[in-house]
């Protein structure tokens, strides 16, 4: 059942790091202030799991950090964002009450914690009475525990009686959730990051892993198969400036590509038949995709025909090892999930899944993406379950002592169809936690209008600045990451646990202490009892996942993940001894081995649909396409955090800027720094000009990070994942304003 386990290595980039800040290293531990005591967490940003070791004075609190030496993952490294993890807690507009908006006066004012929970509890009563269970919906969260993640989507659906959930994590993994699932027949990212070091072909497709996750391209960089890198991307990223090769195809021309790459091989005999006997559908693929020649795609991709053969070859050499990983460039799509299989299906015939070094590897953004897909409750009943299933309704109900009518039969709306759902009156109140959709949201001028229809907004979080906590009627102060305990799962299914290492500000807390609160004054405490703290709850939700493909049934307690260097799942309790006693020290390991997946029959489908058309190409009146991306590695999503580090902001430029193609810009007689407005057909923004070959003439780029980006961005979704399309809308440049 599992892989062969593959001992981590060390080099000497990890002790230069830890020693001596690097490439990555920001500041040392300081020498004039012995820490008494030191614990580790994994830090609370992205899903590479990264470690970090806290140095804690006499009162256990955290006065510095550095990353773990000796920790599978990032192997004494750590990007900026992780060094300076702690600067966010010290911010001064740090939530330390709650707030409620006076109706009269307009005004957020505070108030104590059983006024709020009244406030809370009353409010969404009345609605559920007058307006039914689907009249609202929460909006949560990759970046808290899982235990709370599965606390909160237990409390709303079987607790309180309400439908509807759905997290953040639809911005970023729904297409990888979807695509595995439909085609391993579980979401089950195949891969360990000891790949990165094993491949001899490495393909990333939509990745600005340089920048977007550091730490794994340092991962790569310690291949000593010295491997061809190649980067497939419309624009020039840093990775695919640092790339073997750049395959810089149009935007959106990646599924036509990928098709056109099983042609090749298909017609030349290059599939793995030992993989292919693990897989349906491949007859009517290899019919598909006959239509997809290298001449017919070239158009569609702007690649030669010759690049495209070439590329066929390489992904399909015989006896070399090819991995592919993606991330929002693929995801953020409107046909992401095919595109997603594409890949997938690529790694299906030429045997690239299930050995070292290969697999179509989804890389997953916030750090506990992992931990929402198998616990929020949302799309998935908790544990890896399914809502639609007798069995496993009844399974859960049984193990979390839950009565089985408690329990839906179906997932709920998905974040944009609950968006829909308020601006039609439907939804009368949300409660949103940890997240900051006013921010983040496709097209975000339709949240202000949406506000508008709501009767009630509750925003549950760190900072009471954020742009959705400002328009919230009731806030809630949460402590944020280093002032909670729980675990989170990394992208390669590693489970490890983060620690309190500073008390929260004036009355904030934990949103799993905030959850107990509500429950008992829901009156539905009682079917919480036994989740008195998130290790009690990670104990419940780990015998749930019993036969499950994430069984973690052989986790022990937080001490054994600790001691062990965390854990990937599976991890069932009939582990061998061996395997057992091998962890810590060779803690990897990857799925499908064995060739059997999670579908019925155990055979992998291939999946496949003719490429759509994009739903916003440029036209005469907005004739460039916009891409948006992350902008650097000291930015996270919409800077709630990574704004409040003073290191961190000098490390990125302050205001928004667009990346312009030199041509373009002498056409338009565009100078460096010139202050642009950026328009699309729903929105506006200011911008300085950055006039660089990094985009294709006809495009720009802006970082997500600022707040006006997603005025322009394009309501559209994946039909599968309901995924939101950031990456291609037509906008166009006003100069002058
Ligand atoms: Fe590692 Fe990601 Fe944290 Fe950077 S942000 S230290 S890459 S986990």
């Amino acid at each position: 059942m599992f892989n062969k386990l593959l001992k981590s290595k060390s080099g000497p980039l990890t002790a230069e790091l830890v020693q001596s800040p690097g490439m990555f290293g920001l500041g040392k531990v300081p020498t004039r202030l012995a820490p008494a005591s030191t614990t580790t967490s994994i830090c609370g940003y992205c899903a590479t799991g990264c470690q970090l070791k806290l140095h804690l004075d006499q009162n256990g609190q955290a006065i510095n950090l550095s990353p773990q030496a000796n920790y599978p993952v990032n192997l004494g490294m750590a990007c900026p964002k992780g060094w300076q993890a702690l600067d966010p807690l010290d911010a001064s507009d740090r939530g330390t009450t709650p707030l409620l908006r006076d109706p009269a006066t307009g005004q957020r004012r505070p108030i104590d914690w059983t006024n709020a929970i009244q406030t809370f509890v009353s409010t969404f009563k009345s609605v559920q009475a007058n307006h039914g269970r689907d009249s609202a919906a929460f909006l949560s969260t990759g970046q808290i525990p899982l235990e709370e993640m599965a606390f909160l989507g237990l409390l709303w659906k079987s607790g309180m009686g309400f439908l509807h959930g759905d997290a953040n994590t639809r911005q970023c993994m729904a297409t990888a959730v979807t695509a595995y699932k439909q085609s391993f027949g579980f979401d089950a990212p195949p891969y360990t990051y000891a790949d990165f070091e094993q491949s001899d072909v490495i393909v990333l497709t939509g990745a600005n892993l340089a920048i977007a996750h550091p730490i794994l391209w340092q991962r790569i960089m310690r291949n000593e198969r010295i491997p061809k890198i190649i980067v497939i991307d419309p624009r020039a990223t840093e990775t695919a400036q640092a790339a073997t090769q750049h395959i810089q195809l149009k935007p959106k021309g990646d599924l036509a590509l990928y098709y056109a790459l099983a042609h090749c091989i298909i017609r030349d005999k290059r599939t793995d038949p030992e993989s292919l006997a693990n897989t349906e559908g491949i007859e009517d693929f290899a019919e598909f995709v006959k239509d997809f020649s290298p001449q017919f795609v070239a158009g569609q991709t702007g690649l030669s025909e010759e690049t495209i053969e070439n590329l066929a070859r390489t992904v399909s050499e015989p006896g070399k090892r090819v991995s592919w990983w993606w991330t929002m460039g693929i995801n953020q799509s409107y046909e992401g999930v095919r595109t997603a299989q594409a890949i997938i299906n690529l790694c299906l015939i030429t045997g690239n899944i299930g050995k070292p070094g290969t697999g179509p590897n989804s890389v997953t953004g916030q750090c506990n993406a992992m931990g929402s897909r198998l616990f929020s409750n949302t799309t998935s009943l908790v544990g890896g379950h399914d809502f639609t299933n007798q069995e496993h309704r009844a399974k859960v109900a049984s193990g979390l002592s839950i009565p089985m009518e408690n329990i839906p039969q179906d997932s709920s709306l998905a974040f944009d169809e609950i968006l829909r759902a308020a601006e039609e009156g439907k939804i009368k109140a949300l409660w949103i936690v940890a997240t900051n959709p006013f921010h983040s949201w496709i097209n975000s001028g339709r949240l202000a209008a949406l506000r508008e229809n709501l009767d009630f907004l509750v925003v549950q979080d760190m900072y009471h600045t954020t742009e959705s906590a400002e328009v919230a009627d009731l806030y809630l102060p949460a402590a944020g990451w280093g002032e909670k305990s729980g675990c989170f799962i990394n992208s390669e299914r590693r489970i490890a646990t983060i620690k309190p290492v500073r008390k929260a500000p004036g009355q904030a807390l934990t949103d799993f202490r905030i959850f107990r609160l509500l429950a008992s004054a829901w009156g539905c405490g009682s079917m919480f009892d036994k989740w008195t703290d998130p290790e009690a709850a990670f104990l419940q939700l780990r015998n749930l996942t019993k036969n499950r493909p994430c069984d973690i049934t052989g986790i022990e307690s937080y001490d054994h993940l600790d001691h062990a260097g965390g854990i990937q799942w599976p991890f069932p309790e009939d582990i061998t001894s061996d395997e057992k006693n091998a962890i810590p020290d060779a803690a990897e390991r990857r799925l499908f081995e064995d060739g059997n997946y999670h579908t019925p029959n155990g055979k992998a489908r291939i999946l496949f649909e003719k490429p759509a058309i994009m739903p916003e190409p440029p036209c005469d009146l907005f004739p460039f396409l916009l891409l948006t991306g992350r902008g650097t590695s000291s930015q996270w999503h919409t800077q709630t955090r990574t704004a409040k580090s003073e290191i961190l902001k000098k490390l990125y430029p302050d205001q928004a800027y667009v990346e312009i193609h030199p041509r373009d810009a002498r056409n338009l007689q565009i100078e460096n720094n010139q202050k642009l407005t950026i328009r699309s057909r729903r929105g506006e923004m200011s911008a300085t000009a950055y006039i660089a070959p990094t985009v294709q003439r006809g495009q720009l780029f802006l970082p997500m990070h600022y707040p006006e980006v997603n005025r322009l961005t394009h309501p559209s979704f994946d039909t599968y994942s309901r995924q939101p399309n950031y990456k291609a809308c037509a906008v166009d440049i006003l100069i002058g304003r």
